[in-house]
């Protein structure tokens, strides 16, 4: 865990209700002997970290992705989960949101896990999602939950209170990847679109280069390569999330439907390249 990090996972949701009805076919499956591959159609493979099939469950995909990450917060490295794929591929679904979901700008202190995932559900209620083309659920925004973790000791000689290690987990719900033209935007809605486009962009540049930087680090020999994260603001924002002290985790979320298949190879290409 210490070596690597940034670790790049596909999870494949299952078909659902609607598409059955509608009789669309599944394009996209996990190679049942490949670690890690998906094939796309007849002709394409794509290797990852991780592939989850539509049979995975939430503990298994928790397990595999988030576990090792939530143990490294505790040695004190910032961890950050991303998911990442068009709207309707199971993004929220995978980081444990269900309600309809702006943004909850706004720092809580939570004691428990109940209050935790209160807080988590007050988020997920504010926040915005205009009514797109697609889907009127569909997420323009990111969305970004910080859980700050500080582990005290007490000394039994001076009982005042003394932080040991501080560290950060940040789950990050992504806009939808879809292109701002399919989504039939107009206006302002447009240019918010293209800028969360751009912010993706800037995304996965910052995240390619810091599995260079790893790779490198692992031994060529080739100097680290310069980290972008002043493109956007959320690479700004996620910045002391990513790189350094972070160990950093992408869900690439894709539907199975032969309907999506342009847009799952735009996420799968964009995901493989990642790592
Ligand atoms: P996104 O956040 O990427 O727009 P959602 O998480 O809202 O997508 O998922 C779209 C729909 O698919 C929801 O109805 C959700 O319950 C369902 N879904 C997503 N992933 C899964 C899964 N792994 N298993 C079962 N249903 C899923
Ligand atoms: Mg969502």
């Amino acid at each position: 865990m210490s070596e690597v990090c940034v670790r790049v996972a596909v999870r494949i949701r299952p078909l659902l209700r609607k598409e059955l009805l509608h009789q669309h076919q599944v394009c996209v499956r996990v190679v049942p002997s490949g670690s890690g591959q998906v094939s796309l159609g007849s002709d394409r493979l794509f290797s990852f970290d991780h592939a989850f099939g539509p049979t995975a469950s939430q503990d298994e995909v928790y397990e595999s992705c988030v576990q090792p990450l939530v143990e490294s917060l505790l040695d004190g490295y910032n961890a950050t989960v991303f998911c990442y794929g068009q709207t309707g591929s199971g993004k929220t679904y995978t980081l444990g949101g269900g309600s309809k979901g702006k943004l909850l700008k706004k720092e809580m202190v939570v004691t428990s896990a109940e209050e935790l995932l209160g807080a988590v559900e007050m988020g997920n209620a504010l926040r915005h999602t205009g009514a797109t083309g697609m889907n009127e659920h569909s997420s323009r925004s990111n969305v970004i939950l910080t859980l700050q973790v500080h582990i005290r000791s007490y000394s039994n000689k001076n009982p005042s209170l003394k932080t040991v290690r501080s560290s950060k987990l940040c789950l990050v719900d992504l806009a939808g990847s879809e292109r701002a033209s399919k989504t039939g935007n107009t206006g302002a809605q447009f240019k918010e679109s293209a800028l969360i486009n751009t912010g993706l962009l800037a995304l996965g540049n910052v995240i390619r280069a810091l599995s260079d930087r790893g790779r490198s680090r692992r031994g060529n020999g080739c100097s680290s390569p310069h980290v972008p994260y002043r493109d956007a603001k959320i690479t700004r924002l996620l910045r002391d999330s990513l790189g350094g002290n972070a160990h950093t985790v992408m869900v690439a979320c894709v539907s199975p439907s032969h309907h999506f298949i342009a847009e799952t190879l735009n996420v799968l290409q964009f995901a493989s390249k990642a790592r």
